[in-house]
């Protein structure tokens, strides 16, 4: 379909998970009040009924949960055979440490009166999830790819592969290497942390018990995430030379080093997938906004896997977008106004940024320390781990609780 030079009050580039569930919740205003809404998307997901297994997934916090219920795309993944996997424990532990015992970092749903800690999903069928609810809702999804952005008195204008488009707002929900970023001179400031993160499925020995567990291993980090087929899925983040170094090795002798890395804690993992990798980044949009453009999830920064929050970042950012543009419906603002768009990235960049700081001094004293300061970080964990009380923040935090959070995504 063609729009040609058609005109939207909000255009998102970008059909992932988190563009597609901004488009949703800006649809979800009260009757007669949605702004009408484009989304531009490269690649849209295949309709095939038995589409390729999918080896990306995420941990869904209790905010995204939240958020996608709000829009209806919860009810649709919970719909699909084993697309939501709930865990109830969480173990993270040090190289020297036990994974239960001492040292050890254990939270678990029934002592803090949850049903669950989160939920496991694939990228796929999230991002299905969120483009039918945004399609539910009244958006128009286009599948083409941005060219050209020109930023005219009172709109953008959008050239992409398959027609030209005006809108008062142009959002960027296009990922890391973000076209729209780009485009729009917001800048990047990004640091290379030199690893790659491994993923792929296992079987393990014994059952995953519905719990997430994470080793700091001294050189990296590995993380078993408990999926609804009784397999695990691995996020093994290491130092690039070692990290191609496994990945060159047969089957077996990966799943060698893979269980003896895990501390057996599952018994013997066998890989039962192909192995996926990731080169990691800390990056950060200089700035989220300018006059008519704005930047939600990847686009605007992206944090270390080590503790699963990305995408549960950008859910948060799409929310708080919304509410501001809600907000400034209401009091009869113009979307694409600068003075607008500012408090949503006064609200979201300091928080994605504190946070993203915190998982770099993890990754370096926990995931890579073997000084001093190293152990002082093991010690730190075990006191925390021993405290129901200093637990507390580090549960809520993990819950995706804690935080100036957007209205949807609190508690009803
Ligand atoms: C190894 C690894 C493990 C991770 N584990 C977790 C986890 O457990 N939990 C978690 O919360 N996060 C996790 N993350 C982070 C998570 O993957 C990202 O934060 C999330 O995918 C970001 O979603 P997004 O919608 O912002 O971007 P993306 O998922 O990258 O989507 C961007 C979309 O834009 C489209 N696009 C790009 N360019 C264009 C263009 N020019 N025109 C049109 N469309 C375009 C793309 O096709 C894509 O669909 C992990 C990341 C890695 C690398």
């Amino acid at each position: 379909m063609s729009t040609g030079d058609a005109n939207f009050d909000v255009v998102i580039v970008g059909g992932g998970p988190v563009g597609a569930a901004l488009g949703a919740l800006l649809r979800h205003a009260p009757a007669g009040r949605a702004p009408r809404v484009l989304l531009l998307e490269r690649a849209l997901p295949s309709v095939d009924v038995h589409p390729a297994p999918d080896l990306r997934v995420f941990a869904l916090s209790r905010a995204s949960e939240r958020i996608l219920r709000a829009i209806g795309a919860w009810e649709l993944l919970a719909a699909e055979p084993g697309a939501l996997a709930a865990y109830e424990r969480m173990h993270v532990w040090p190289m020297r440490g036990q994974a239960r015992g001492e040292g050890s970092l254990s939270f678990d749903a029934a002592e803090l009166a949850e049903p669950d800690l989160g939920h496991i999903v694939t990228n796929s069928a999230l991002q299905r999830a969120a483009l039918a609810a945004f399609e539910a809702a009244g958006g128009c999804v286009q599948q083409g790819s941005v060219q050209s952005l020109e930023f005219l008195e009172g709109r953008v204008r959008l050239r992409s592969t398959v027609g030209v488009v005006n809108a008062a707002l142009l959002v960027g929900a296009d990922g890391g290497r973000s076209v729209v970023r780009a485009q729009a001179g917001l800048g990047l400031e990004s640091e290379d942390y030199g690893q790659l993160a491994l993923v792929c499925n296992v079987q393990s020995e014994q059952p995953h018990e519905h719990t997430a567990w994470q080793r700091f291993l001294g050189e990296g980090t590995l993380a078993l995430l408990p999926l609804g087929s009784g397999e695990s899925s691995i996020v093994w983040s290491l130092p690039r030379a070692r990290a191609l170094e496994l990945l060159a090795l047969p089957a077996e002798e990966f799943s060698a080093e893979l269980t003896a890395a895990s501390d057996r804690v599952l018994g013997t993992l066998t890989l039962v997938s192909e192995r996926l990798q990731f080169p990691l980044r800390r990056a950060s949009a200089v700035h989220y906004v300018r006059e008519r453009c704005a930047l939600v999830g990847d686009a605007a920064h992206s944090v270390h896997p080590l503790a699963g929050q990305g995408v549960n970042l950008g859910f948060l950012d799409a929310a708080a977008l919304a509410e501001t543009l809600a907000a400034g419906r209401t009091s009869g603002e113009d979307p694409g106004a600068l003075r607008l768009l500012r408090r949503y990235e006064r609200w979201r960049k300091s928080e994605n940024e504190s946070l993203s700081l915190a998982l770099s001094l993890l990754n370096r004293f926990l995931a890579f320390g073997d000084g001093e300061l190293g152990r002082w970080a093991e010690r730190g964990m075990g006191w925390v781990g021993r405290s129901a009380v200093l637990r507390r923040p580090f549960a809520e935090r993990a819950l995706g609780l804690s935080g100036e959070l957007p209205q949807v995504a609190r508690r009803a």
